[in-house]
C-alpha cells in the first residue's frame, strides 16, 4: 500500500525539503509514499494569483480566501482525510501519528498569513491538527514535521520494526536513558547493569528508568494509563 499525500500550499518549492533526505527520502524514492505539492495560486481568479484578502470585521493580517482554496481542493481531492495544519487544531500525538500512517490518502492544507476562512473547514469536513502550542509562519513546516513522523511508521521504512516499540510516547512513557561505547568517558561510566548481560534485569532497569523519567518530566502521560504490565 502506498500513502498518497497532496499538499495544498502557496510555497510548493518547500517540498519535499528535508522529507527528501534520509529514511523519508528513501521511502519516497521507493514509492512507499507519494508526495504532490499543489500551488494554491494556480486556482486564483486573477492574473496576480491572489489567494488572500482582509479579515471581515477588521483586524490585522490577511485571510486565505475560501473560493480560491475551495477550487484547489475540488480540483485535487482524491479521497481520504482533509487536514488543515492549525494552532487551533487537536495537538498531534504519537497515537494520532499511528492512525495517520494507516491512511491511503491525505490532503493537507498549509495556511499562511492569519490562516484560512472558517467556511472551508465546515464545507469539506476538514480536520485541524496542531503540532504544538506556538505559532509558526506557515503550515508547510507543520505538515513536514507531521509527515516525517507518519512516514517513518510506514511498513518498510525503518529497518527494524521493533525499534519503535520502546520509543518515547509509544506506551505513554518517555524512553529510558541510552548509552554506547566508550564505556568510560570523562570519568562517567555506563551503568553497570547494562554491561551485565542479564537481559531480564536490564529490561527491568530500563522500565524503572522510563517510569521515573516520565513521572518527573511528563506526569500527564502517566495519567493516560500505561499500556504494559
Ligand atoms: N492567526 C492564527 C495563526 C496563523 S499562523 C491563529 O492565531 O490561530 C499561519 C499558519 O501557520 C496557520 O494558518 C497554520 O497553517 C500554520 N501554523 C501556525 N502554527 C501552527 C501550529 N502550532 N501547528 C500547525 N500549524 C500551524
Amino acid at each position: 500500500m502506498t500513502l498518497n499525500v497532496k499538499i495544498l500550499t502557496i510555497f510548493p518549492e518547500i517540498f519535499p525539503g528535508f522529507l527528501g533526505t534520509s529514511l523519508t527520502g528513501k521511502a519516497l524514492d521507493e514509492g512507499i509514499w507519494r508526495l504532490e505539492a499543489v500551488n494554491i495560486r494556480d486556482y486564483a481568479f486573477d492574473k496576480h494569483g491572489s489567494v488572500d484578502d482582509t479579515p471581515c470585521g477588521g483586524g490585522a493580517g490577511m485571510i486565505m480566501r475560501p473560493d480560491v482554496l475551495g477550487s484547489a481542493i475540488e480540483h485535487n481531492y482524491t479521497g481520504g482525510k482533509i487536514i488543515y495544519m492549525s494552532p487551533k487544531g487537536k495537538p498531534l500525538t504519537q497515537a494520532k501519528v499511528h492512525k495517520l500512517s494507516r491512511e491511503e490518502n491525505l490532503t493537507i492544507i498549509c495556511g499562511r498569513f492569519e490562516g484560512i476562512d472558517e467556511r472551508v473547514i465546515e464545507e469539506y469536513g476538514v480536520e485541524e491538527i496542531s503540532i504544538g502550542d506556538y505559532i509558526l509562519t506557515g503550515g508547510e513546516q507543520a505538515a513536514m514535521i507531521m509527515l516525517d513522523a507518519v512516514v517513518r511508521l510506514l511498513p518498510g521504512v525503518l529497518g527494524n520494526a521493533a525499534s519503535t516499540e520502546n520509543e518515547s510516547f509509544e506506551q505513554n512513557l518517555l524512553e529510558y536513558p541510552q548509552y554506547t561505547r566508550p564505556i568510560e568517558w570523562k570519568g562517567r561510566k555506563v551503568p553497570d547493569i547494562l554491561m551485565s548481560g542479564h537481559h531480564e534485569n536490564i529490561a527491568k532497569w530500563q522500565r524503572q528508568q522510563a517510569l521515573q523519567i516520565t513521572r518527573t518530566r511528563r506526569p500527564d502521560l502517566l495519567e493516560k494509563g500505561l499500556d504494559f504490565e
